[in-house]
């Protein structure tokens, strides 16, 4: 129950009705006997700036975690950021400081890779595949820098978006190789769908098909797409005898990390 000793912590997006991380942080609340709450904020673009002046002045409010459409024109006016928030231009979760400054961090990449250690696969060493270099696909793209991977191919629709993300990576990872081109999918460990392809009742893939033919089934293939949970990339793949990682395991493994950036929960949640 919601009381006056109550602190707090919010979504903010646009629309936020579809979030589940309210239910999750609520019940783990509740579960653990903290006296804290989430609640969800759907914001007007224009009512960002004082919305922060609120934020830096709202005493009971530890944080915020960042959605849809605000991570990256957010990451540009908190008074502190992270360096791969820096480097991604985008945050998705605030931080208040006791003092009243926001600072930003951006854990996408981190909740991706959690989810995959969880389930065995670890991302040193080994040669990856990005489609979709867009806000999560830039961030899983980092952290698979960061982890140490053993080659990054990246891909999008956009030629301009791809080839931006292999030079800015190619810049702060200048050891990495990182490339643009493949002919076949059989020499990567992992294949990620960072785009938003597959979502809904599509039924689209990501690649076609003659490429997906190539795939084997000792590549890892994981999904962003969270509606539905099983994309019609997952379903290939694992009726090739891929292990599949999907869009709302890779949002429940970074649930600790939003919340212990926010000061709201250990790093080790599991909901
Ligand atoms: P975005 O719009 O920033 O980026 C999407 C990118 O995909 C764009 O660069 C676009 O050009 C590219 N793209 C579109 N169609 C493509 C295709 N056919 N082939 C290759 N590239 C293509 O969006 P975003 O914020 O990165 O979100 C992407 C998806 O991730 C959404 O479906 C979102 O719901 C999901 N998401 C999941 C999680 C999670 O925890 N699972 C977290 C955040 C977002």
């Amino acid at each position: 129950m919601i009381q006056g000793s109550t602190e707090l912590v919010a979504i903010v997006g646009s629309p936020i009705a579809q979030v589940k991380s309210p239910e999750n942080f609520n019940t783990w609340f509740a579960n653990n006997g903290r006296d804290l709450a989430m609640i969800a904020i759907d914001l007007r673009e224009n009512a960002l700036d004082a919305f922060l002046s609120t934020l830096r002045g709202w005493q009971n409010l530890r944080g915020c975690v960042v959605t849809v459409p605000y991570k990256q024109v957010l990451a540009t006016r908190l008074d502190g950021v992270s360096n791969r928030a820096k480097a991604l231009c985008s945050v998705n979760v605030i931080r208040r400081e006791p003092d009243g400054r926001l600072l930003g961090d951006n854990v996408d990449g981190e909740g991706f890779l959690n989810a995959a250690r969880r389930q065995g696969f670890q991302s040193a060493g080994k040669r990856a595949l990005v489609i979709g270099c867009g806000g999560v696909g830039s961030a899983i793209a980092y952290a698979l820098c960061e982890a140490g991977v053993n080659g990054l191919v990246l891909d999008d629709v956009s030629a301009e978006r791809a080839d931006g993300l292999v030079e800015r990576l190619g810049s702060l990872f200048p050891a990495q190789r990182i490339e643009r081109v493949y002919e076949s999918l059989a020499d990567f460990d992992l294949l990620v769908n960072a785009s938003p392809v597959g979502m809904g009742d599509s039924g689209e893939l990501p690649l076609p098909a003659a490429m997906l033919e190539s795939l084997q089934p000792d590549t890892y293939v994981a999904d962003v797409v969270t509606s539905p949970e099983i994309t019609p990339l997952l379903e290939f793949a694992r009726a090739r005898g891929c292990t599949i990682q999907t869009g709302p395991q890779m949002a429940l493994a970074q649930l600790g990390n939003l919340g212990a950036f926010m000061g709201a929960t250990p790093l080790e949640i599991q909901p």
